[in-house]
């Protein structure tokens, strides 16, 4: 309600006006017409004494009429005694010309005592060749009601949070703004609240991805669960966080709260059992059970792209007579002299496995029969090459091998080695500390073929 009521009031009083003015007065809508029964409640006074007011004002302060609240000598009862102050000073600051006007939510007293809220425009306008205030109103009291109750609602949400044995924080959706950390948050992160509450989340995160990862997450669900994702302390700290997170409104923009869990320990446990469960503790290469798993895997993908594979079966020569002749720790260590002769002969994507007492299994990806017989001889006489140090011993060594290419007469991983076993049996019957090929079959040929070593 922006309509001066200057223009209005020249009409009615009738002043002098010039031709132009006048026009626009006669045709400007009558102050009264505009402002008597407006929705809003409006009022006009000059130190708090009142002028005008119209029946919404009156209504919202529970009085009959506009005519009981003009015959109030003051205004002061409308207003709490913990506002008057402010509403006082504003006023003269106001009068002095110092603000034109001023835009707020005030609380109101009704006649009958209650309290309202009510939203203020005020305005200084001229009432009758003097200033006065113009106080334009409506009532808020059940947004402001709604608001409060929301405000409770999320100091009930901060007190929940604080007690939980997690660290739980609250960032804004918009600009990663940490708005809320509880007491778990500080600790895990070595971080006070005030420090905290200056930072974004991006900067807990170790991987940026991780984090735009989530808020991608997010475009499509309101709450995820069981990610994991490595964050960093305040001291630089890296650590391995399990996270649950859920969207919500906090201070009234869209927020993330997010939960979460160190879980470092446990997944250090988690890869120590693996490591346990998957290597030899003699050599510290695949276990059987394990070797076997990745070979199985290594025939899947070759089948499936088509790709050469060929697998390895190695036996030490003579080993008891080493047994017999060193002990049982030497024997050993003669074992882990020969493992570490054939990682030194074999590429990165190999996978060696000790299958038995002193055989080995190996696998060779993307590698033709040919190609692995260079592979097997080189490693053969990697070992042959020189004694092997086991304690004061110096013990000659040597391996014999039998090699079999992946073809489609092979079931599984089991038959190709089985293949590679009756090629290293030939290499032994042929006098050891050689390498004999499994027959090729060609992947399209079906049916068994026997290999030289078998006839
Ligand atoms: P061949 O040339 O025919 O292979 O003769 P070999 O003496 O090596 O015979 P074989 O492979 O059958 O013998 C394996 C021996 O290895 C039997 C066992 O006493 C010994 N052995 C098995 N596991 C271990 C182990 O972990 N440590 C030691 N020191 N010896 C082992
Ligand atoms: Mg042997
Ligand atoms: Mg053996």
């Amino acid at each position: 309600m922006m309509t001066d009521p200057n223009i209005a009031r020249r009409g009615r009083r009738r002043n002098p006006v010039r031709a132009d003015r006048r026009q626009e007065a006669e045709a400007a809508p009558d102050f009264h017409s505009l402002v008597d029964d407006a929705v809003q409640g409006i009022i006009i006074h000059r130190n708090f004494k009142p002028l005008y007011a119209n029946n919404a004002f009156a209504e919202l302060f529970g009085y009959a009429n506009a005519q009981e609240i003009l015959s109030l000598p003051l205004l002061r009862g409308l207003v709490p005694d913990d506002v008057w102050p402010r509403l006082e000073v504003e006023y003269d600051e106001m009068m002095r010309g110092a603000k034109k006007s001023t835009i707020g939510r005030s609380r109101g007293i009704r006649k009958d005592g209650k309290e309202i809220w009510v939203a203020v425009t005020l305005r200084v306008v001229d009432w009758q060749g003097d200033p006065a205030m113009m106080l334009t109103s409506f009532d808020i009291t059940k947004q402001v009601e709604l608001e409060y109750s929301l405000l409770k609602n999320e100091q009930k949400l901060r007190a929940v949070l604080e007690i939980l044995p997690y660290p739980v924080f609250i960032s804004r959706r918009s600009d990663g703004q940490l708005l809320f950390v509880n007491r778990k948050s500080c600790l895990l992160f070595q971080q006070s609240a005030g420090q905290f509450l200056r930072m974004k989340s991006s900067d807990l995160y170790v991987d940026q991805a991780d984090k735009d990862n989530l808020d991608n997450l997010f475009n499509s669900v309101s709450d995820i669960r069981d990610i994991e994702v490595r964050m960093r302390t305040s001291e630089g700290r890296v650590f391995i966080a399990e996270m649950a997170a859920i969207l919500l409104d906090y201070n009234g923009a869209p927020s993330m709260l997010v939960a979460l869990n160190d879980i470092s320990q446990r997944k250090e446990m988690e890869a120590e059992l693996f490591r346990q469960a998957s290597t030899d503790s003699l050599t510290g290469i695949s276990n059987r059970g394990y070797f076997q798993n990745q070979a199985e895997q290594e025939v899947r993908r070759a089948r499936r792209f088509a790709r050469d594979m060929t697998a390895m079966m190695i036996d030490i020569d003579h080993f008891k007579p080493i047994n017999d002749t060193y002990g049982h720790a030497a024997g050993d260590s003669v074992i882990q002299g020969v493992v570490k002769r054939a990682l030194e002969s074999l590429r990165q994507s190999d996978s060696i496995g000790r299958i038995g007492g002193e055989e080995f299994a190996v696998v060779l990806p993307e590698t033709s029969l040919a190609a692995a017989y260079d592979v097997a001889d080189r490693l053969r006489a990697h070992i042959e090459e020189k004694p092997i140090i086991a304690g004061s011993a110096a013990v000659a060594c040597t391996v014999s091998i039998g090699i079999a290419q992946l073809s489609a007469q092979d079931g599984g991983i089991e038959d190709l080695l089985h293949r590679a076993d009756t090629a290293l049996y030939a290499a032994k019957n042929k006098g050891r500390n050689r390498v004999e090929m499994a027959a090729i079959t060609p992947l399209e040929k079906k049916g068994r073929a026997p290999s030289h070593d078998e006839t």
